[in-house]
């Protein structure tokens, strides 16, 4: 009896601290959703607006996106851009006053990097939809350690109780991570110089970091679906480079690439993009581990 009064004791004590809510953030890509678990452990719920085979330019505004969007306390995504074309509706419809921009609670991974390719000026009349720079930092892991540091002190800000817990689970993370860069870099190495050709954009910060040489996209610019004349072009420069590899994400048309694959005798690799983009990429590090192994095998 006295055993079971102290069970009891002990869990009403227990109890407001077990319903204490969770930070809830909503992640806009499927990077930022598993980084955000990677630091967060179980003490945030997380919910990603898209999934490693959807294009992040483009999302649908759906009901359920409205509904996590409304219990968010943090909303985590790229910026720069990326989501222009469908989070601004998403906010205005739906978000509370501490997600907004300005406010803690509000946190874009693109503010931690230095982008690529800002253009002299913004200009989206012909349809550019890299307005700021290059948005897909999520290809090159050294930006995803930065990306974690800035979280954490974040997420320690908003929920400075478990601030201890946030910066010892980021301390794990960054040294897994590193572990994983430095062999990705060494087994990569063969890679170094390699001419490639892309369908958008999208490997701009991954093509830096092994060093390779993005010659052309098929893609005429950063959201124009290719035209016969620019493909004419790619030929001419991608045989002049002697391509062997051209890159694609889950969800990037391949018509054009298959084409010019036929006319060079060049490899179509689809690489993960994202955490959930290929097979056996649940978490970011064997995101990039899949990513160098499409890369490097015959
Ligand atoms: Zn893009």
């Amino acid at each position: 009896m006295k055993r079971l009064t102290y069970l009891i004791l002990a869990f009403t004590v227990l109890m407001p601290h077990m319903a204490q809510a969770e930070t809830r953030i909503f992640a806009c890509e499927p990077e930022w959703a598993a980084l955000a678990n990677e630091i967060g452990g179980d003490k945030v719920a997380v919910t990603s607006a898209t999934s490693g085979t959807e294009d992040p330019h483009h999302v649908r505004a759906k009901p359920s996106l409205l509904a996590a969007m409304r219990r968010a306390d943090v909303v985590f995504c790229t910026g720069a851009g990326l989501e222009a074309g469908w989070l601004p509706v998403l906010m205005q419809q739906a978000a509370d006053a501490q997600v907004q921009p300005g406010n803690p609670g509000n946190l874009m991974a693109s503010s931690f990097v230095r982008l690529m390719n800002p253009p002299a000026k913004i200009d989206r009349a012909m349809g550019d939809v890299h307005p700021e720079g290059n948005p897909h930092i999520q290809t090159d892991p050294r930006n995803i350690v930065a990306v974690a540091k800035g979280f954490t002190e974040r997420l320690a800000q908003i929920d400075v109780e478990n601030a201890g817990y946030y910066q010892g689970r980021l301390g794990d993370f960054t040294q897994r991570f590193q572990g994983m860069i430095t062999a990705s870099e060494s087994a990569a190495k063969s890679l170094k110089g390699a001419p490639v050709v892309v369908y958008h954009d999208e490997w701009a910060y991954l093509n830096r970091w092994l060093g390779l040489n993005e010659v052309a996209t098929l893609e005429a610019k950063p959201g124009i679906p290719p035209t016969a004349s620019h493909l004419q072009d790619v030929l001419a420069t991608s045989r002049n480079a002697g391509v062997k590899m051209i890159l694609l994400a889950p969800f990037d048309d391949d018509q054009a690439a298959k084409w010019l694959a036929g006319q060079i005798g060049a490899k179509i690799v689809r690489l993960p993009f994202t955490v959930g983009g290929r097979p056996g990429t649940e978490t970011l590090q064997a995101t990039f581990e899949t990513t160098v192994k499409s890369l490097t095998q015959p």
